[in-house]
C-alpha cells in the first residue's frame, strides 16, 4: 500500500497536523493508499512557497526555450511511468484500464503541446501615436491556485499545470480528495525533472478546509477550477477578496442530437459512448439524447441490442467496459435520480439497478441505465446526474431539436449526428455550447480550446486560448521625442 506525501517547496512531507486520509479502490472497497489530509495551515505554507518562487526564484525569468524543455522532460517522465500511472488511475477512479491509458498518454501530450508553445508567446508592436512606439508583452499572471475534480485526475492536473508553467507561473494544485494518487505521482515526476523548488506545489486535502484557501488567499493571483457548478460559484465569490483572475470548467447536461439522416449504427455507438464512457462521470457526457421521431425506434432498439456489451467489472480486469462509480455516496445520488425519473413518469428501458453478481458486490457498481420518452421539463432531463443514466427525448423538427438542446442552464458540449453537411454547420452554429462534435462524441484535443458557455464555465483551457488564461498583457510605450512636453 502506498503512503503519499504532499509536495511543497521542492520537498515531500506529510500534513502539519499529521492527519491522513485512506484512499479506497471503488471497485472492491480495499484500501490502496494513504495521503495527507491537509488543512489551511499546509495550504498557507504552499502558497508562501509559490509566492517566494514567483517573486524571487528563477522560473519566470527562465528562457522560454528552457521552460519548454522542462515541460518536455515532464512529458518524458509521464511516458516512462505510463503503465504504473494508468494502473493507479484505474484503481483509484474505477475507470477501465484502456480509458486510463488514453488519459495518461494525453497528459504527456499536453505537457509537450505547452512545452512547444512556451517559445511562441508573442506580443505586438505599434508605432502610433506619432513619435512613440508601443509594444505589448505577455507576462505570467503569478501564483496560480488550481483545483481539480475526481473523474480525470492526472489529465485535469496536466491541463492546469502545463500551460501555467509554459507561461512562467508558479502553482499550487489541489487534487480531489477522492482521487489524489496520480497527481501525487506527478509531483515525483516534476521533482525528478529538476524544476526549481516552489514552482509546483501539490497538496492533497478536502475542498472545504484546504482548497478554499486557494480562492480566498490574497497572495494567490489566479484560481483555475474544474468541478461542479455549485462549487464554481463559491470559488468565484471567494476570489473577490483580491479580485484574482478566475477560470472555471464546470458541469454540463449535454445534448447529443440524432437526426433522421444520420448513419444509424454510428449514431447508436456515439450515443452509448457519449453516455457511458467513464461510467458517465464526464462533464461533457451526452446525457440528453435528442432523437428524431422517425428513427427513434431504430436508435433505441440499437442501443438495447448493444448495451449488454458494456461489461461491468474491475477496471483492471480484461474486457471491462464500465467500472464502479467513485463512491457509495455518489452511487446513492445517482440512484436517487433514477427514482426521480421513475416517479416523474419517464420509461425505464434498461438498467436502473446494482448488478447482482457476487464479484461486484463490494464495489459501487450500477448498471448502465436508459430512460425513454423523457420530457424536457423532467429533472432527469435538466440536472447533471454525473453517472451512467441516459435520457432519450424524441423530437419532430430541426428547430425543435435546437430549442430543446439550448434549453439548459449549461452549455458545455453537444453532439450532432447527420450526413447532411449543410445541416451539420447550421445546427453547430445555432447551438450554445463551447464544444460541438459532428458524427463524433467525446474527443478532446490539446491543440483546441475546451470550455463552456453559460453556467458550464468561464474561460477556456487547452490550445492557444488555454495559455492566455495564464498571461497578463502589458503595454510599454516609448516616447521617441526627447523634447520636454512643456505642459506647465
Ligand atoms: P466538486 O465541485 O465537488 O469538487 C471539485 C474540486 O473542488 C475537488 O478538488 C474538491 O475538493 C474541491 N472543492 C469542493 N468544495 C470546495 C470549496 N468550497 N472551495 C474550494 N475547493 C472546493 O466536483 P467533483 O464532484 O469533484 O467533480 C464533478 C464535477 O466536475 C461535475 O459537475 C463535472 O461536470 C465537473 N467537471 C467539469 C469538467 C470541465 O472540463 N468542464 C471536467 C471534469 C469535471
Amino acid at each position: 500500500m502506498q503512503k503519499y506525501d504532499n509536495y511543497i517547496d521542492g520537498k515531500f512531507s506529510q500534513s502539519k497536523s499529521g492527519q491522513i486520509r485512506k484512499i479506497m479502490d471503488p471497485a472492491n472497497g480495499e484500501q490502496i493508499a494513504t495521503v495527507p489530509e491537509s488543512t489551511k495551515e499546509d495550504m498557507l505554507i504552499a502558497i508562501a512557497a509559490a509566492r517566494k518562487a514567483f517573486d524571487h526564484g528563477p522560473w519566470r525569468k527562465t528562457a522560454a526555450l528552457d521552460r519548454g524543455k522542462a515541460l518536455f522532460k515532464i512529458a518524458d517522465g509521464i511516458r516512462a511511468k505510463a503503465k504504473m500511472l494508468a494502473e493507479i488511475e484505474t484503481k483509484n477512479c474505477g475507470k477501465p484500464l484502456p480509458e486510463a491509458e488514453y488519459d495518461v498518454a494525453d497528459a504527456a501530450n499536453c505537457f509537450e503541446f505547452y512545452g512547444g508553445l512556451a517559445t511562441k508567446i508573442h506580443g505586438e508592436t505599434m508605432s502610433v501615436p506619432a513619435n512613440s512606439i508601443s509594444y505589448v508583452v505577455r507576462e505570467p499572471v503569478g501564483v496560480c491556485g488550481q483545483i481539480v475534480p475526481w473523474n480525470f485526475p492526472l489529465l485535469m492536473a496536466s491541463w492546469k499545470i502545463a500551460p501555467a508553467l509554459a507561461a512562467g507561473n508558479t502553482v499550487i494544485l489541489k487534487p480531489s480528495e477522492l482521487t489524489p494518487m496520480t497527481a501525487l505521482e506527478l509531483a515525483k515526476i516534476i521533482h525528478e525533472s529538476g524544476l526549481p523548488e516552489g514552482v509546483v506545489n501539490i497538496v492533497s486535502g478536502p475542498g472545504v478546509g484546504a482548497g478554499e484557501e486557494l480562492a480566498i488567499n490574497k497572495d494567490v493571483d489566479k484560481i483555475a477550477f474544474t468541478g461542479g457548478t455549485a462549487t464554481g460559484r463559491k470559488i468565484m465569490t471567494a476570489a473577490t477578496g483580491n479580485l484574482k483572475r478566475v477560470t472555471l470548467e464546470l458541469g454540463g447536461k449535454n445534448p447529443n442530437i440524432i437526426f433522421e439522416d444520420c448513419d444509424i449504427e454510428a449514431a447508436v455507438d456515439g450515443a452509448l459512448f457519449g453516455a457511458f464512457a467513464n461510467q458517465g462521470e464526464v462533464c461533457s457526457a451526452g446525457s440528453r439524447l435528442l432523437v428524431h421521431k422517425s428513427v427513434h425506434k431504430q436508435i433505441v432498439d440499437g442501443m438495447l441490442a448493444k448495451i449488454s456489451r458494456i461489461k461491468l467489472g474491475h477496471g483492471l480486469s480484461e474486457g471491462t467496459k464500465m467500472g464502479p462509480l467513485i463512491s457509495s455516496d455518489h452511487r446513492e445520488k445517482v440512484e436517487s435520480y433514477i427514482k426521480i425519473g421513475i416517479d416523474e413518469g419517464a420509461k425505464l428501458i434498461c438498467g436502473g439497478k446494482r448488478p447482482t453478481s457476487a464479484d461486484l458486490s463490494l464495489g459501487n457498481f450500477l448498471e448502465p441505465t436508459i430512460f425513454d420518452h423523457v420530457k424536457p421539463t423532467m429533472r432527469i432531463a435538466r440536472e447533471e446526474i454525473f453517472g451512467p443514466v441516459l435520457s432519450v427525448i424524441p423530437f419532430s423538427t430541426e428547430e425543435e431539436a435546437i430549442e430543446l438542446a439550448n434549453d439548459s442552464e449549461y452549455g458545455l458540449a453537444a453532439g450532432i449526428w447527420t450526413k447532411n453537411v449543410v445541416r451539420a454547420h447550421r445546427v453547430s452554429q445555432a447551438l450554445r455550447a463551447g464544444i460541438i462534435w459532428v458524427n463524433n462524441y467525446h474527443p478532446t484535443f490539446n491543440e483546441m480550446p475546451w470550455g463552456g458557455y453559460k453556467q458550464s464555465g468561464h474561460g477556456r483551457e487547452l490550445g492557444l486560448h488555454g495559455i492566455e488564461a495564464y498571461l497578463e498583457i502589458k503595454q510599454i510605450n516609448i516616447n521617441l521625442d526627447e523634447t520636454p512636453i512643456g505642459w506647465y
